[in-house]
């Protein structure tokens, strides 16, 4: 069947509905379910993404039949409206807006009051009686169509418009009047002729294909491309377009235009939160230009009349439409109305987005009213969103010194030196500079710098500005719209309402959950798991398989990782516990000792510290699982470097400093990371490992003897590619963790097992894991050996390969599924193969990753390990993928 390109909506009937995103964009599917649940929606049309689509493939040519069928679909918003495109007597004015499947806030373009000329103007004029707002709207449309549709630079005619309200000593651009915007008008069309060369079209049906064009066009334009990386939206999706008529917030002091949030999207607060403008259109709210007013009392600070006040009737209709929306979509909404005369009308609906407090919040709060299940509500928080909850906040009782207050506009703590522009702010980041972004507004231009940012400060805008919007999708802290500082680009300074100047480079904490600003860098609290939070975690455990064990070489970091719900620790990388300044002398002089002896003698000073160690992390974890790999990096890594630490060390072994120095430079290798490593340095130098077994079982002998712990260690041997390494590594540990054993006469169980982070590993794996009772995926190593891409290397060009779509992430840090990933599925199929109880992990850094979380999920593996501040997103992941799983997805 040919398909069908545009599906209408209006007057209680419509041809699309919610559930088809897909094809109509998220913008699209909610006006037509809106329509069928008999919400007041101004009838219009949606063109599908499938048009995007091949307009793409086609080399920018729409399907033959569009044509056809965008008439047929217009003839019936005439007929419905009974208003006729291009009438001069009677005329139908249009938006044409965009929308896909996920929401890009502001990325796309729109153009409102379509179909306005010379002609129509009459026609509107006469219609209204109210030239002013007919004017208006000219204006409007001439300023968007020739910024959007004929690609003129926007300052152009917004500098005419300023000109204008200086001539007439206002400030608003409400206070022009009809001739004023009359007279605007032409200055504006004689500016577009002499920039462009070329008359301002007046043709309605030239102006409605150009604005389609445009609206497709601006799925490729460079922010729209950026958020698409950001926020990982495929380029295949396409926009829809949306025609629809206009209705007018700009007619008059009875009218007004705004957008609103059926929950707090800040904190999750059950209460109806937005803001509205008198006598405004479309984008002035977002825009920043003219301060917004708070919907009800409960959202203002008083300053500002509130619409509950001011236009009583139409927040009273308000409030049943976001009762009736969030029943109907059983989540919180982001809603933009507009009120024709006291009339509202609604033009979207979308599920709101909403910080990490608040969608946990909300989350847990609609399973309280019986909303949702608790399944739906673990899937309703994204594991990466979590991020934001687990890092510190400001410390309460730390000195500030606050300079001004704005918004609260997304919540967090953020500390750096201030910059003033976009791409100052992508600069610093790229050389490792914290920074904070200060703008009197930021616009979808800025997007890259607000993303390298740690935190956004405008001057201007209200909670649903731009900035504001987009910081609390990115988890980023923003305060917004504070009008207590000045901002001067020239200088590059702002000046608090004090008197206080600060510089580009001046440091400044942001608390985006109270507003403020303060001068210098303000100390941090840790995060705690408690409330709606710990209710949440609660439900993710009774869900998930999958274990969540943590990567930690310290007592310290396992107690914040067990704080986090940790059930173990998968990998305690023994080789940090070697570079401690009293300890980094005798590791030094055990690499470099002449003979076994030397070796022996320098590994015996550290044994006890190195059984002190595993005494701290088993006595923290308390008898849960602890698996502690043997060491591991090139040796040389911890030779010394400088000439002063090898005369020093010379004097310690009483050797020469220059048999020293010789001796560490046949130690430097080309190529480490595929050197003499790993389980390599277990079988050239096997006292190294004799000692850490040693010291593992001591450990765990005296604590069980001693202080009635149940402890089976887990001791990991890394980088295998060959079953004859580990079984003599295997069988040299064997031999001595039982003589410790009978030493202490403790009846101890332990295990002992391998990394598979080299790809012979996982290809070998049924004959490994005769010597193996567990793998662990080392997947850093295992991407690293899998791809031929150096971990320490590839970051100079691994942006660049991201950037261009070759890989579809860093490898490094969402597992590669089709490569890696069949890596570890044949290691897990092997091995069990030969051992069908062998415990399976993974461990690299892809072990806090959702979406890597949720194939090792599917894989089959037993536990993931990862940091300490990542197990409560590993937790949340793997319940998603429990969930998912069960919904056959
Ligand atoms: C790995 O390779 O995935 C791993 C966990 O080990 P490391 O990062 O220490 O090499
Ligand atoms: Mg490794």
């Amino acid at each position: 069947m040919a398909s069908k390109y545009v599906y209408f909506f209006g007057d209680g009937k419509a041809e699309g509905k919610g559930d088809m995103k897909n094809l109509l964009g998220g913008k699209g599917a909610n006006l037509a379910e809106m329509t069928a649940i008999g919400l007041p929606v101004p009838a219009g049309f949606t063109i599908t993404t499938e048009v995007c689509t091949e307009f793409y493939k086609n080399n920018r040519q729409y399907p033959p039949q569009l044509k056809a069928e965008v008439e047929e679909q217009l003839r019936q918003v005439e007929k419905l409206m009974g208003k006729r495109f291009g009438d001069p007597k009677n005329p139908l004015l249009v938006s044409v807006r965009s929308g896909a499947r996920a929401s890009m806030p502001g990325m796309m373009d729109t153009v409102l009051n379509l179909g306005l000329n010379d002609q129509t103007v009459q026609g509107i004029i006469e219609q209204s009686g109210d030239p002013r707002f007919a004017y208006d709207s000219y204006r409007r449309f001439i300023q968007m169509y020739s910024n959007v549709v004929l690609d003129l630079d926007g300052d152009i005619l917004e500098d005419i418009l300023e000109q204008m309200k200086e001539l007439r000593g206002v400030h608003q651009d409400t206070e022009l009047s009809a001739e004023d915007l009359r007279q605007l008008v032409t200055k504006f069309k004689n500016k577009v002729k002499e920039v462009l060369g070329r008359d301002f079209p007046e043709d309605p049906q030239e102006q409605l294909w150009g604005s389609i064009g445009a609206v497709f066009g601006s799925w490729m334009n460079p922010r729209a491309i950026t958020y698409r990386k950001l926020n990982n939206i495929p380029a295949e999706w396409g926009t829809a377009v949306n025609v629809q008529s206009m209705v007018y917030g700009n007619m008059g002091d009875d009218c007004a235009t705004g957008v609103a949030f059926t929950r707090n999207p800040s904190t999750g607060e059950k209460v109806f939160f937005g803001e509205f403008l008198i006598n405004a259109q479309g984008e002035d709210v977002v825009a920043g230009i003219r301060t917004p007013q708070p919907i009800n009392k409960a959202g203002g600070d008083g300053s500002l009349p509130s619409m509950e006040e001011v236009l009583p009737d139409c927040y009273e209709q308000l409030m049943e439409v976001q009762a009736t929306l969030e029943k109907h979509y059983r989540d919180m909404q982001d809603i933009e109305f507009t009120i024709e005369k006291h009339k509202l009308y609604m033009l979207q609906t979308r599920n709101g987005k909403r910080t990490a407090k608040a969608a946990v919040k909300i989350a847990v709060d609609m399973v309280t009213e019986g909303l949702i299940s608790e399944k739906e509500a673990v899937l309703r928080v994204e594991p990466d969103q979590l991020d934001q909850l687990l890092h510190p906040s400001l410390d309460p009782s730390a000195p500030k010194n606050v300079v001004a207050k704005g918004l609260p506009a997304s919540p967090g703590a953020a500390g750096g030196e201030v910059v003033f522009s976009a791409d100052e702010a992508e600069e610093a980041a790229r050389i490792g500079l914290k920074v904070i972004l200060v703008r009197v507004e930021t616009s979808p231009e800025d997007i890259h710098g607000m993303h390298a940012a740690q935190g956004i400060l405008t001057a201007r805008g209200g909670m649903t500005s731009h900035a504001a919007v987009v910081a609390r999708g990115m988890g980023k802290c923003c305060v917004a719209g504070c009008g207590d500082i000045k901002v001067d680009y020239k200088a590059q300074q702002f000046t608090a309402r004090n008197g206080v100047v600060v510089k580009k480079g001046d440091v400044i904490t942001l608390d985006g959950s109270t507003g403020e600003v303060m001068l210098g860098s303000v100390p941090t609290v840790q995060p705690e798991m408690t409330g709606d939070f710990g209710r949440l975690m609660e439900w993710v455990d009774k869900f998930r398989r999958l274990k969540v064990r943590t990567n930690a070489d310290t007592p310290q970091d396992s107690a914040v990782a067990r704080q986090f719900g940790a059930e173990g620790i998968g990998l305690c990388r023994t080789e940090h516990m070697f570079f401690e300044a009293e300890r980094i002398m005798a590791v030094r002089e055990m690499i470099l000792a002449e003979d076994l002896e030397g070796r022996k003698r320098a590994l015996s000073k550290i044994l006890p510290m190195q059984k002190g160690d595993f005494l701290g992390l088993f006595r923290e974890m308390k008898g849960l699982p602890v698996t502690i790999r043997l060491l591991d990096p090139p040796l040389h890594e911890f030779l010394p470097h400088t000439d002063k630490e090898i005369e020093d060390l010379a004097r310690v072994m009483n050797v020469q400093a220059a048999t020293l120095k010789n001796k560490v430079e046949f130690l430097h290798e080309f190529n480490p990371m595929l050197g003499h490593r790993g389980c390599r340095l277990g079988i050239t130098f096997p006292e190294i490992y004799d000692m850490q077994v040693h010291a593992i079982m001591e450990a765990a002998c005296q604590l069980i003897k001693e202080e009635g712990y149940e402890i089976v260690p887990e001791i990991m041997i890394p980088l295998v590619g060959e079953v004859k390494e580990l079984a003599i590594l295997r069988s040299n540990a064997i031999r001595v963790a039982d003589e410790v054993i009978s030493r202490y006469r403790v009846d101890v169980q332990y295990l002992i097992g391998t990394m598979i982070e080299l790809p012979r590993a996982a290809l070998t794996a049924d004959e490994i894991a005769r010597e193996a009772e567990f793998f662990s995926f080392g997947t850093n190593d295992l991407t690293q050996t899998t791809y031929g891409l150096s971990r320490d290397d590839a970051g100079k060009f691994l942006p660049y390969y991201v950037e261009r779509e070759i890989y579809p992430n860093d490898p490094f840090v969402a597992l590669d599924q089709g490569g890696v990933g069949q890596l570890v599925k044949m290691g897990c199929e092997k091995g069990r193969q030969t051992r069908p109880e062998i415990k399976l992990g993974i461990c690299g850094e892809h072990g806090g990753e959702p979406s890597s979380v949720i194939f090792c999920h599917q894989a089959g593996l037993d536990y993931v390990s990862c940091s300490p501040y990542r197990v409560p997103i590993a937790r949340l992941a793997a319940a998603h993928a429990a969930l998912l799983e069960e919904q056959g997805r």
